[in-house]
């Protein structure tokens, strides 16, 4: 029997739309949402089980999936083993401790004796350990921000991106304990046939990450400031330089990093070079 990959991804919520979206760009296609529970895709052999985020490293540790995408911060807390294969970059945030506005923080040490309330006690109890403090941490499952107001905790451990929410509960964050994306996650024992195919899926998976770090960058320079531009344009391999219909002047084509064509722009534009066109890049093998 030919094997298939079953990917457990989130159903509805803050990892969904990245998740299906970076499937696409890897050329995998597959239907979903209006309430389906499963999907097979049209042109690679897997199939996506959609699901509460929190239940996916247990379905992939027993084996009813073989990979999931979830957060960090969610695969760090749970008890099941499984294995991170790739950082995706998206869904980023962070966990962190807040305590009410008004509250004096002189530093960690204040929250010796307290009571902190969280969804995360596995995470927050490594950290207040590695620190050496103790303190008693309140499992709760929702909600968490209202504990301090409702006199249940004197400070909460909670997932922020904006901190909009901290804020509308008279809160302030006083230290990050974790920062989290979203990550691919494996059972840790494939079979051979499957492990074939999750390579196949991380190369694409990696040719798409590429290019959206990196730009295609098209400019025409003097000839006398080529040398200058071409070493401000590293390239794959070196730059294509080809001469122009108007004498004394040639086309420069080249990749960049995105960060290194902000680093770099001005030098390159000071060195003479005109008509610079930036160009997003869809696919990048290296
Ligand atoms: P589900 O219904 O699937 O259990 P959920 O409510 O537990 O969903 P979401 O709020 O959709 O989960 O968040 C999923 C993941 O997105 C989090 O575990 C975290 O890694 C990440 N994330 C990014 N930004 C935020 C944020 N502002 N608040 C919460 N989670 C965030
Ligand atoms: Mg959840």
């Amino acid at each position: 029997m030919s094997s298939i990959l079953r990917i457990a991804l989130q159903k509805s919520g803050r990892l969904s739309e990245d998740s299906y979206q970076l499937f696409k760009e890897c050329g995998i296609r597959f239907d979903y949402g209006t309430g389906k529970l499963k999907s097979v895709s049209s042109n690679f052999p897997a199939e996506f089980l959609f699901l509460r985020d929190d239940d996916i490293p247990g379905y992939v540790e027993d084996g009813v999936a073989d990979l999931g995408i979830v957060g960090e911060n969610v695969a760090v807390e749970s008890t099941h083993q499984v294995e991170t294969v790739h950082r995706l970059g998206f869904s980023k945030c962070r966990l962190s401790l807040a305590i009410p506005r008004a509250t004096d923080w002189n530093g960690i040490h204040d929250l010796a004796g307290k009571s902190i309330a969280t969804s995360y006690p596995r995470i927050l109890g490594n950290y207040l350990q590695e620190k050496q403090i103790s303190a008693e941490i309140h499992e709760i499952s929702g909600s968490v921000e209202i504990a301090p107001g409702i006199g249940l905790a004197e400070a909460i451990c909670d997932i922020v991106s904006s901190g909009s929410t901290l804020l509308s509960n008279g809160l302030k964050e006083v230290e990050v304990i974790f920062r989290s994306e979203a990550i691919l996650i494996a059972r840790p024992t494939l079979e051979a046939e499957k492990q074939t195919l999750l390579e196949k899926l991380l190369f694409r998976i990696k040719a798409v990450q590429a290019a959206k770090n990196n730009k295609y960058i098209v400019l025409n320079a003097p000839n006398s400031a080529l040398e200058q531009i071409t070493s401000l344009l590293p390239g794959m391999k070196s730059p294509t330089v080809t001469p122009l219909a108007t004498e004394g002047w040639s086309s420069v084509h080249s990749v960049i990093t995105e960060n290194d064509f902000w680093e770099n722009i001005e030098a390159i534009r000071s060195a003479g070079a005109q008509g610079i066109l930036v160009i997003p890049i869809e696919k990048m093998i290296y």
